[in-house]
């Protein structure tokens, strides 16, 4: 995927079934100077994600013929785009907040158009960040290590005693974060802004099934954990 975040139109992909959200939200990302895309089922998104090659997807859960899910878990095995998905029952929010399907953010419905241009906005910027470290990192790599864990901060590789671990793209980022800055306590608001680049909105699950994740790949004992550590009312750090 191209970054063409500075040079050529952003591309937006709104995946959405009901119309009259569609229009809305369509209207107020070309007002912000988005070129926008748009697709009403699970089909015709990743039909369109292959297409338009679009720089983020905004993508509902709930579709007609392929939900969202499965669109997400489809495209994440061909690509890094940014996704924000939009889901509007509270029993899709656990699934969603734990990332399973490799989304990058999440809103829920109802959303203000305020809150959604802020979200988008935010994921960009970090991509645009993201892509400039790692072209800077290039072609001399920076490689973090904390005891037998070794990430390869450009690769988007990480090795524990020399075999892979499979991490979300924001575990990595998470992990690289809390190590790169080991020592230190976040809390899980700082992590929020600090990570996900986006205000707290008073909302820290995500952080917790992220660190939770995180715990489960790199930890001996995940229930007793050595390297993440909980400092119970402030936040985590990492020690290993
Ligand atoms: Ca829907």
């Amino acid at each position: 995927m191209q970054n063409n975040a500075t040079m050529l139109p952003t591309t937006i992909l709104i995946v959405e079934d009901e119309t009259s959200l569609l229009t809305t939200i369509a209207y107020n990302l070309r007002r912000e100077g988005y070129q926008v895309q748009t697709a009403t089922d699970g089909e015709q998104a990743l039909a369109a994600a292959r297409q338009y090659r679009p720089d983020l997807i905004l993508l509902d859960i709930m579709l007609p013929k392929v939900d969202g899910f499965e669109v997400c878990r489809q495209l994440r095995r061909e690509s890094t785009v940014p996704i924000i998905v939009v889901t509007a029952r509270s029993e899709e929010i656990d699934r969603v907040v734990g990332l399973e399907i490799g989304a990058d953010d999440y809103l829920t419905k109802p959303f203000s158009m305020r809150e959604l241009i802020a979200r988008v906005k935010a994921m960009l910027r970090r991509r645009a960040l993201l892509l400039q470290e790692v072209s800077a990192a290039a072609p001399d790599t920076e490689r973090l290590r904390a005891g037998d864990l070794e990430i390869d901060v450009a690769a988007h590789r990480v090795t524990r005693a020399g075999a892979e671990v499979a991490l979300k793209p924001k575990e990595f980022e998470l992990l690289t974060f809390l190590v790169r800055n080991r020592g230190h306590i976040f809390s899980a608001e700082q992590l929020i802004e600090r990570v996900w680049g986006y205000a707290y909105t008073g909302d820290t699950r995500t952080v917790a099934v992220h660190i939770r994740g995180l715990r489960e790949k790199l930890e001996h004992d995940p229930s007793r954990p050595a390297r993440i550590e909980t400092i119970r009312g402030v936040g985590y750090r990492f020690v290993g």
